[in-house]
């Protein structure tokens, strides 16, 4: 019995989940994965993302199981993140606490399953830094080779650290990520070796999906907030509340807010101007692992804003660096990509969008460690300045 199918979200035409071109044959699109049973919303004793097989990949034999036990990340609440957002009821979910250091964890621990399943050697991705970091560690785990295609002039050293030091083969790619996107578009129609692991894979997606499952079992907020680059979350925080309404799991539909940089905003502009087709950007923030100009995920994201009555909002970088700073004095701290989230929330209780005794939570997309490369000049004290 096929569990899960491949379904062109555009045109409806259906595909067996033995191919790993996650492409429409006719229309181009990218594919979803449709689960056949969804019937139930039945829990595992796995722990963290694979509590949730049953809606993920629930025909995944277990030999092909990759994990190193991601999610299940923890939520913090403190004042000042509450006073400068003018919200008491703010709660971030801190994706950074994952094995890799970000929420890419989530999606990869499931498509590298399948990249096992299918009988990959080699895996490949196009990235700002985190997927790259991901996929190497998991690769890596896993016992085969990966391939990431790098704008690494762009990226933070940090990541880069990461990819290099769990083996990738790191291919330098002379310009910005979406320059990295379409040079592996164009390996892949070449090469049919190599197991894609960046978010126009829907596997991707379906693990992102539990941290929702994870955020409705925790709370009831009336907003979800998070940072929002080639929209494989927004994509997949829609599809899961999708099928979670189905199921008859939850009783109401949370808005989403997806909160994009002002120098990286095409999916802002798509949704806000009521644009036919998104017009692609050239990117530029201080934001890394959100400045993208050309969203893969674009048409999937547009459907998770529609079916939860969403807010697409975008910020300056200068709010990005405020926003940052409250997280990280209150002790929790973030990269700068991930303190877009309570820069959007601020910025839409402050349009009166948001109302103070709203209940939000935010996403934390990554950790503090991901990103030294914003200049920072410290202050050090001599002894003698003890106080
Ligand atoms: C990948 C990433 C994002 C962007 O997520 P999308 O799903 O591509 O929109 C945001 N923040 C961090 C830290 C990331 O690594």
């Amino acid at each position: 019995m096929a569990y899960s199918i491949l379904k062109c979200p555009v045109c409806g035409t259906e595909y067996n989940i033995d191919r790993y071109n996650y492409l429409c044959d006719k229309c181009g699109n990218i594919l979803d994965v449709i689960q056949k049973d969804i019937n139930e919303f039945k829990k595992t004793d796995y722990k963290g993302v694979w509590k949730y097989k049953n809606i993920i990949h629930p025909g995944l034999e277990q030999k092909f199981l990759i994990t190193k036990m991601e999610g299940d990340t923890n939520v913090y609440h403190h004042t000042r993140m509450s006073e400068y957002s003018g919200v008491k009821d703010v709660y971030m979910k801190h994706e950074g606490e994952n094995p890799t250091g970000s929420f890419k964890d989530r999606g990869m621990t499931v498509a590298i399953s399948e990249a096992m399943r299918l009988g990959f050697k080699k895996t490949l991705c196009a990235s700002t830094g985190n997927t790259s970091a991901a996929a190497a560690s998991y690769s890596a785990y896993a016992g085969i080779e990966s391939y990431v295609f790098i704008p690494s002039k762009k990226i933070s050293k940090n990541k880069l650290m990461q990819a290099y030091s769990y083996g990738a083969n790191i291919v330098n790619i002379d310009g910005d990520f979406d320059t990295a996107m379409t040079n592996l578009k164009n390996t892949l129609k070449q090469r049919n070796d190599f197991y894609v692991l960046n978010s126009i894979n829907p596997w991707r997606v379906e693990g992102q999906k539990t941290i929702i499952y994870e955020i409705m079992e925790r709370m009831k907020p009336d907003f979800i907030s998070f940072p929002a680059g080639n929209l494989g979350n927004t994509s997949a925080f829609g599809k899961a509340l999708m099928e979670m309404k189905e199921m008859g799991t939850i009783d109401y539909i949370p808005r989403l807010i997806a909160v994009q940089a002002e120098g990286a905003s095409p999916f802002y502009n798509y949704i806000n101007n009521h644009e036919d087709v998104l017009h692609t950007v050239k990117a530029e923030t201080i934001a890394s692992a959100i400045k993208i100009g050309n969203p893969v995920n674009y048409i999937k994201a547009k459907r998770s804003i529609e079916f939860t009555k969403g807010i697409v909002e975008r910020v300056s970088d200068d709010e990005i660096i405020q926003a940052k700073k409250v997280i990280d004095r209150s002790g929790i701290g973030c990269e700068p990509a991930s303190a877009a989230s309570l820069a959007g929330i601020k910025k839409l209780r402050d349009r009166g969008i948001i109302d103070k005794s709203d209940k939000i939570a935010g996403i934390l997309t990554g950790n503090l460690l991901k990103d030294m490369n914003t200049d920072i000049e410290i202050n050090m004290l001599s002894l003698e300045q003890i106080k």
